[in-house]
């Protein structure tokens, strides 16, 4: 009986890998068919200025417009993309879509509106040309460099070897801003903020999330803002969801706000309302804040 068992727990395991991988195999084709037929959207969060209340820049944000799901979350997308490669034609895809609606909100509404793109290790070491693709095609759109922001991870920076540092260089030096996404969940030192020289310091929303009643956690996001203004970052924190949060912080000195206090992403189309409804104050030189504070 104990021989029988034995097979029937093999038996089970293989089969269990077996549909592991048959599962694995058709996410894989889904996500490729995705591409190839467009179901993949760009969402764009509103990022704050403290100072000014008003929405400076927007971080685009994969959505993938499932034909029987509904609208499917980057996460759902991006690790299987990362896995396979396919990442870097994604990539690619949203920096192009995000950046062709950015040079039409400049032209209509704010000059010096920036876009905020995430970038994966895998879009540097499995593309040579990112950086003067990029340029070549925002030279096309007339946008200037300095509007773009690219956000990289922690993890990426542990992977620092020579090529993904001379093309974080490369758009550092013609102009593209950079942002250090997620601070504080990975394993990146004071020496790495030193060195990467980035402009924006993104403080993850694990920590945001629990500064309210919490001194502790409090001044630990106060210090990370010092710091970082230390290293001549400014500071964006991410996942505000309350009133609360965003006064503690903007007290702190924090520079930048983005969180569903203010919004949740949104299509391009909700977006560009937020944009109307601010040229809208601004021509009547109101500053009353804009969304939901
Ligand atoms: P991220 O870059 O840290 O983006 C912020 C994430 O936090 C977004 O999740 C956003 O929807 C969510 N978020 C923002 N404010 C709040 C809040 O107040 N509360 C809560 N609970 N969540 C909030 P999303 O869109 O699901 O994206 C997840 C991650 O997927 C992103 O994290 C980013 O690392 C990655 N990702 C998304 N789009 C792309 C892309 O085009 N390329 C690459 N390489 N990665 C992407
Ligand atoms: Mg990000
Ligand atoms: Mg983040
Ligand atoms: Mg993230």
């Amino acid at each position: 009986a104990s021989k029988e068992n034995g097979r029937n727990r093999y038996n089970y395991f293989s089969q269990d890998m077996r549909t592991v991988a048959k599962n694995r195999m058709r996410s894989i084709n889904e996500l490729r068919e995705a591409y190839k037929e467009e179901q993949f959207e760009v969402y764009y969060q509103p990022i704050i200025d403290f100072e000014s209340g008003k929405i400076v820049k927007a971080e685009a944000l994969l959505r993938w417009n499932h034909p029987t799901r509904g609208i499917v979350g980057a996460d759902e997308v991006i690790p299987l993309s990362e896995e396979t490669g396919l990442i870097v034609d994604i990539g690619n895809w949203v920096f192009q879509k995000g950046t062709k609606q950015l040079a039409e909100w400049q032209q209509k509404y704010e000059p010096n509106f920036q876009l905020s793109v995430n970038t994966s290790p895998i879009q540097y070491y499995h593309n040579d040309c990112i950086v003067n693709d990029w340029y070549a095609y925002m030279d096309t759109l007339g946008v200037d460099y300095t509007s773009l922001v690219v956000e990289i991870t922690e993890n990426l920076m542990l992977d620092l070897d020579g090529k993904v540092r001379a093309k974080l260089d490369a758009f550092r030096n013609g102009g593209v801003q950079l942002a250090l996404d997620d601070f504080g969940t990975g394993y990146s030192s004071l020496a790495y903020l030193k060195n990467l020289k980035s402009n924006y310091l993104k403080i993850d929303r694990s920590f945001v999330s629990n500064i309210v009643g919490n001194d502790k956690n409090l001044a630990l996001c106060l210090e990370i803002i010092k710091i970082a203004h230390i290293f001549d970052m400014q500071v964006i924190a991410e996942g505000i969801e309350t009133q609360e949060q965003a006064w503690l912080l903007s007290d702190g000195g924090c520079d930048f706000a983005q969180g569903y206090f203010y919004s949740k992403p949104v299509s391009a189309e909700v977006f560009e309302t937020y944009l109307i409804k601010q040229k809208g104050d601004d021509d009547h030189q109101e500053s009353r804040p804009l969304l939901a504070a």
